[in-house]
C-alpha cells in the first residue's frame, strides 16, 4: 500500500503528471538545497571569521591601550622635567638674588670698611631677604667647610659642617666643595631625611650653589622636592584622571608602595593601601601589576578580572602597564574582554536575523516559483492535451480515410514532426493503396489480355495450322495440276512461316520475362547491316503487290562506322518497326533515319501510315496491347512486337518513344549504345 503510493507519487504512468511532478520536486529540492548550502556556508564562514575577529579585535586593543600608555608616560615625564625645571630656577634664582645683593654690598663698601665688616653686612642683608617658601632660603658656607650663615641653625656658624651626611653616608658639603672646585655654580641632588619626623623614607632634596668670588665663600639654596611633589603629583592624576577612551576605558596610576593615584578613572581619595587594604582580589591585581611593571621596563600585558566602571559583577580585562621608577609609579590602562564577546554575540544575533530573512526570502522564492511552475503546467497540460487529442483523432480516424492532419494546429514542434511524419505515411499508404489498385487493374488486364492472346494464339496458330492442313490434304489428293500443287506448297510455307515467327514472339516475350533473353555483342561495319536492311525491304516492298510504299535509308553517320552491339537483336528491332510502318501504311513512304550522338545510335522509323490514337501511344509497348481493336483483324499480328522491341533496346542501353499524328502517320525514335 505505502509501496505503491510512493510509485504513484515518484514515477507516475501520465506524462504531463509526472513532468509536472518532476519540475516541482526537482524546484522544491534546489530552491531548499541551495537555501541550505547558502545559510551553512553563511554561519561556516561566521565561525571562522569569527576566531580571526577577535584576535584581531584583541590585538588592535593592546596596541591602542599601549599607546595610550605611552602617551600619559610621555605627558608625565615631560611634565616631570618642567617640574623639576621650576624648582631648579627657584633655588638658582634666590641665590642669584642673595649673592647680587652681597656683591651690591660688597662693591659700596670695598675700601671703605673692613671684611669682616662688610661680611657681617652682607650676612644681616642676606638674612633679610624674603622667600616664597620655607627652606628656600640662602644659606653662607665657606669653601673650607665651614658654616658662614645658616638662616634657621644659628649653630652652624664657625662650625665644621663636613660632618653632615646625606642618606647615603656621604658628606654633602664635600659634594658642594667639589663641585665648585670644577665650575663656578651648579645643581646638586640628593636623598636627605626627611624634615618632619612622621616618615622615616629619605627625601629628594636640590641644592643650587655658587662661589662669592670676594671672600672664600659660596652662596646655597636647597629645596626638599616633597614640597613641591605633592602639588605636581596633582597635576598628573587630574589629567591621567581625565583620560577616557573607547568603551569606557581609562588609565590607573598606582605608587608601588601601594598608594593609589589614579583608581577605576578617578583621584583616589581614600586611604586604603593595595598592599594591606581593598579586596584580596584587588591586592592579587596590584601585586601581578607591580611585578609585571618591574620586571619588564618596556611594559607588559596581563589579564585578571575588575569591575568594569558602573557596574558591579567583576569582568575579564586585559591590562597593558609600565613603571615610571623615578617616582615608583605604575601605569597602566585596559579594555574589557566581554566587549569582544560582547560584539560578537551582537554579530551572532544579526546574523541570525539576517538568515531569517534569508529563510523567508528562499521561502517567498519558493511560492513564487511554484505558483509560475504551476501557471506554466496548467499551459503546459493545456497545449499538450490539445496536440494529443489532435493526434489521437486523426489516427483514429486515418483507419478508414487518407485525410492529412493540419500541421499548423499543433503547438508543439514535436507534434508537428509528428504530423509531418504521419502525413508523409498517409501520401504513403495512399500510393502504396493507388499502385495497388493500379497493379491489381493492371493484373486483370494482364488476365484479360493474356486470355485474349491465348484466344488469339489459338486463332493465330489455327489459322495457319489449317491452311498448312488443309492444302497439304489437297496435295495428297493428287488430282491437282502441278501449277495449282507449286502454290499450295508456297502457301504452306508462307503459314509455317507465320507460325514460326509467332512462336519465335512468344519464346522472346518468355524469355525476357524469365529474364532468360541473352545479348551477344560484337562489332559490325554499320553501313553493310543498312544496305541489308535496304534490300530486303526493298525486295519485299517489290513482292507485295498491294502495297505502294516507298522505303528509303538516310544514314548520316560515318561511311566505315563500326559498332559495338547485337547485331541480331537490331535487325530483329528494325524488322519490327519497319514491318510496323509498312503494315499499318497502304501508300506513302517508310523512311529509316539514323544518326550517331557521342556513343549513341539513334534510329528513327517513319512511315505514313494510319498513325496512334493519344491515348493509345504510351500503352503500345506493352504486351498484347494494340492500338485498336480492329487491328488484330485489318492487320493481324500479337501485340509482342513493340514489346518485344522496348525491351530489347533497354537491353543494349537504349530507349524507345514514338511522335504519332493518327491519320497522318507515326515515327519511333530509338537509340543504342554503339561501343
Ligand atoms: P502487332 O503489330 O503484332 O499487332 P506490335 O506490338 O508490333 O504488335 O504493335 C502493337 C500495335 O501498335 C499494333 O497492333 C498497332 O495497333 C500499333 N502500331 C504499331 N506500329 C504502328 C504503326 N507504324 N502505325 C500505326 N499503328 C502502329
Amino acid at each position: 500500500m505505502r509501496d505503491s503510493f510512493f510509485k504513484k507519487i515518484a514515477i507516475p504512468s501520465n506524462i504531463s503528471t509526472y513532468l509536472s511532478h518532476s519540475l516541482i520536486i526537482i524546484t522544491v529540492a534546489t530552491t531548499l538545497l541551495t537555501g541550505g548550502i547558502l545559510i551553512l556556508q553563511q554561519s561556516f564562514y561566521f565561525n571562522k571569521t569569527n576566531k580571526q575577529r577577535s584576535s584581531e579585535y584583541v590585538e588592535d586593543q593592546k596596541g591602542y591601550i599601549q599607546e595610550i600608555v605611552k602617551n600619559e608616560l610621555e605627558y608625565i615625564r615631560l611634565q616631570n622635567d618642567a617640574f623639576k625645571k621650576r624648582i631648579n630656577s627657584k633655588i638658582s634664582q634666590n641665590v642669584n638674588q642673595a649673592i647680587h645683593t652681597a656683591e651690591t654690598i660688597y662693591k659700596r663698601y670695598e675700601g671703605i670698611k673692613s671684611d669682616e665688616e662688610i661680611k657681617s653686612l652682607i650676612i644681616a642683608t642676606i638674612s633679610s631677604l624674603k622667600f616664597e617658601m620655607e627652606y628656600e632660603e640662602v644659606f653662607i658656607s665657606t669653601l673650607d667647610g665651614i658654616g658662614v650663615y645658616y638662616p634657621r641653625k644659628p649653630e652652624f656658624t664657625g662650625k665644621d659642617m663636613k660632618q653632615f651626611k646625606d642618606a647615603n653616608g656621604s658628606s654633602v658639603i664635600l659634594k658642594e666643595i667639589e663641585l665648585l672646585n670644577n665650575k663656578n655654580e651648579g645643581f646638586l641632588d640628593y636623598d636627605f631625611d626627611n624634615k618632619s619626623s612622621d616618615n622615616a623614607s629619605p627625601h629628594k632634596k636640590i641644592t643650587f650653589v655658587k662661589r662669592f668670588s670676594h671672600f672664600n665663600w659660596y652662596f646655597g639654596s636647597k629645596q626638599y622636592v616633597d614640597d613641591y611633589f605633592p602639588k605636581f603629583r596633582n597635576e598628573i592624576a587630574q589629567k591621567i584622571s581625565s583620560v577616557r577612551f573607547r568603551n569606557g576605558g581609562y588609565v590607573f596610576l598606582n605608587q608601588t608602595d601601594g598608594t593609589p593615584i589614579v583608581m577605576n578613572g578617578d583621584i583616589y581619595k581614600g586611604s586604603e593601601n593595595l598592599h594591606s587594604g581593598f579586596t584580596t582580589q584587588q591586592r592579587e591585581v596590584f601585586r601581578q601589576q607591580i611585578q609585571i611593571a618591574r620586571s619588564n621596563p618596556e611594559g607588559g600585558f596581563f589579564t585578571y578580572k575588575w569591575v568594569k566602571m558602573n557596574d558591579s559583577i567583576p569582568v575579564e580585562k586585559c591590562s597593558f602597564v609600565k613603571s615610571f621608577p623615578e617616582y615608583d609609579w605604575v601605569i597602566g590602562a585596559g579594555f574589557y574582554l566581554d566587549e569582544i564577546h560582547q560584539s560578537i554575540s551582537n554579530q551572532q544575533k544579526a546574523l541570525g536575523k539576517d538568515q531569517t530573512k534569508s529563510i523567508l526570502t528562499i521561502l517567498v522564492i519558493l511560492v513564487f516559483l511554484l505558483i509560475l511552475e504551476a501557471l506554466i503546467i496548467y499551459h503546459f497540460n493545456k497545449k499538450y492535451r490539445s496536440d494529443f487529442e489532435r493526434f489521437f483523432n486523426f489516427f483514429y480516424q486515418s483507419q478508414n480515410s487518407f485525410n492529412k492532419i493540419n500541421i499548423s494546429e499543433f503547438y508543439f514542434d514535436e507534434f508537428k514532426r509528428a504530423g509531418i511524419a504521419a502525413n508523409k505515411m498517409i501520401i504513403l499508404r495512399e500510393e502504396i493503396e493507388r499502385k495497388l489498385i493500379e497493379e491489381q487493374k493492371k493484373a486483370t488486364e494482364a488476365d484479360r489480355l493474356k486470355s485474349a492472346f491465348l484466344a488469339n494464339m489459338s486463332h493465330e496458330i489455327r489459322t495457319p495450322m489449317n491452311a498448312i492442313l488443309g492444302f497439304s490434304e489437297l496435295l495428297e489428293d493428287n488430282t491437282q495440276d502441278e501449277e495449282d500443287k507449286l502454290l499450295f506448297i508456297q502457301l504452306i510455307r508462307k503459314n509455317g512461316d507465320m507460325l514460326l515467327n509467332l512462336i519465335n514472339d512468344i519464346i522472346d516475350i518468355s524469355k525476357i520475362e524469365a529474364n532468360l533473353l541473352s545479348i551477344r555483342k560484337k562489332p559490325f561495319r554499320l553501313d553493310n547491316f543498312l544496305i541489308e536492311v535496304g534490300n530486303h525491304y526493298t525486295e519485299t516492298l517489290t513482292s507485295q503487290k498491294n502495297k505502294d510504299i516507298r522505303f528509303w535509308i538516310n544514314n548520316e553517320v560515318d561511311i566505315d562506322e563500326i559498332i559495338l552491339t547485337d547485331e541480331i537483336r537490331l535487325k530483329q528491332i528494325l524488322d519490327n518497326l519497319i514491318g510496323n510502318a509498312i503494315k499499318f501504311t497502304h501508300s506513302g513512304s517508310v523512311w529509316l533515319d539514323v544518326k550517331k550522338q557521342g556513343d549513341l545510335i539513334h534510329f528513327s522509323v517513319s512511315d505514313t501510315g494510319i498513325g496512334i490514337p493519344y491515348d493509345q501511344q504510351s500503352s503500345i509497348f506493352e504486351r498484347f496491347m494494340q492500338a485498336e481493336q480492329n487491328h488484330k483483324i485489318n492487320f493481324g499480328g500479337t501485340g509482342l512486337g513493340l514489346a518485344i522491341s522496348k525491351n530489347l533496346i533497354e537491353l543494349l542501353g537504349g530507349k524507345i518513344h514514338v511522335e504519332s499524328e493518327p491519320g497522318k502517320g507515326s515515327i519511333f525514335h530509338f537509340h543504342i549504345q554503339a561501343n
